[in-house]
């Protein structure tokens, strides 16, 4: 069999004198010939929640080594680093973390971002901060924003969370990013088997005609510090069933290709749902995500083993030409399709935590 052939990390043009090393503005397929779009930005590796799901108190305890300030990118470098991906064919930005809205200043990011032009910028929270922040958020220019909420009774929302928060704080930060211009915000839930699962039709009820979407997302083997297990994962099959058995519902048409959420609407109108079953319908082939960490690593995959240093380069005073060599190998080269080939095997391996990569 013919072996493949190797893309070279820096495209040859860069050698030429006076030449640009990549067209900007041209769009880049992988190796599957997905197209670059989207890239999540994880401006944290901190929180102040402790989901059981994600950074699970006996690991990230007192004593564990989060990233010290001069470790993380500065709004400076992530700004020019959005720009020439932006030259790459990125056209949506989701700020994430850890929780983003620890990130003392998010807002002149979100701003710097929004000046670049172009871009649909989005944000991920826990909610709690929301109260305070929503409106400088908007005003920066932010489009959208996502809340996580896993129950809406306080036994199992603090269960999850593991640090006592109320879910009273998190619907006070949806109200609030209402009150600020958000007209439809994404409510994330994350279905763990056993733990929260009764809390599925709570929640569809709750939002229902409320204008916002409830995502119901397949608990998944992300990190090496959860415990994951099969049959925790509610399939989002099961999801649908629950829900319709009290609101029948109907499958709705994607908004847009490479969509992560199934969507289905409520069959009298009243607004619609989506599902995210990453683990029992992988939505690989239609993947167009990069990742870049708190400390400037780009990760092709929310599975990742390792990342590619693009905070060396930044510091070590790489011009554009060579930053935009750098992504666009990163993504030629890509090629995963973790949860198309997820074994109890690579379940068990050892993979980047979610709250450093961006979730
Ligand atoms: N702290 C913010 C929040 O919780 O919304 C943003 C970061 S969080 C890592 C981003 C999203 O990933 C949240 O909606 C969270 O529920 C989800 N998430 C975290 N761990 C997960 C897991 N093991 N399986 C599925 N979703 C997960
Ligand atoms: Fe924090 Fe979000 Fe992870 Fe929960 S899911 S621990 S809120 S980063
Ligand atoms: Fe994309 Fe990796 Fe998730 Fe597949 S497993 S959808 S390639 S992030």
């Amino acid at each position: 069999m013919p072996s493949r052939p190797t893309i070279p990390i820096i495209d040859e043009r860069s050698r030429l004198p006076g030449a640009s090393p990549v067209d900007p503005g041209h769009d880049l397929a992988d190796r599957r010939g997905r197209v670059l779009r989207d890239l999540r930005v994880s401006v944290t590796d901190r929180c102040n929640f402790r989901c059981i799901y994600c950074m699970p108190k006996g690991v990230f305890g007192k004593d564990y080594p989060f990233l010290k300030r001069q470790e993380l990118l500065s709004f400076d470098e992530i700004t020019r680093l959005a720009r020439i991906f932006s030259e790459h064919g990125v056209r949506k930005i989701r700020i994430t973390g850890g929780e983003p809205l620890l990130r003392r200043g998010v807002e002149h990011l979100v701003a710097a971002l929004a000046r670049l032009g172009g871009l649909e910028l989005t944000l991920t929270t826990n909610g709690v901060l929301l109260p305070r922040m929503a409106e400088r958020l908007r005003d920066a220019g932010l489009d959208r924003i996502t809340v996580s909420l896993d129950a809406l009774d306080d036994a199992t929302f603090r269960r999850m969370n593991d640090v006592d928060f109320p879910v009273a704080d998190v619907l006070a930060g949806i109200a609030a990013a209402e009150r600020a211009g958000f007209r439809q915000v994404k409510v994330n839930m994350v279905v763990k088997r056993g733990v929260n699962d009764h809390a599925v039709v709570d929640l569809a009820r709750h939002f229902r005609g409320s204008g916002h979407i409830v995502r119901f997302i397949e608990y998944m083997d992300v990190g090496s510090s959860n415990g994951w297990r099969m049959d925790e994962v509610l399939p989002s099959r099961e999801v649908i069933d629950r829900i319709s058995a009290e609101f029948p519902l109907e499958p709705a048409e994607s908004n847009y290709a490479g969509e992560v959420a199934e969507r289905w609407r409520y069959a009298d109108g009243d607004g619609e749902i989506g599902v995210i079953s990453s683990v029992t319908q992988a939505f690989c082939a239609s993947c167009t995500r990069l990742r870049l960490s708190t400390e400037g690593k780009l990760y092709t995959c929310l599975f990742a083993q390792h990342g590619h240093d693009l905070r060396g380069l930044l510091r070590g005073g790489a011009d554009d030409g060579r930053l935009r060599a750098a992504i666009a190998a990163v993504w030629q080269q890509r090629e995963d399709r973790y949860s198309e080939i997820r074994t109890a095997a690579t379940a068990a391996a050892r993979k980047i935590e979610m709250s450093y990569i961006g979730g």
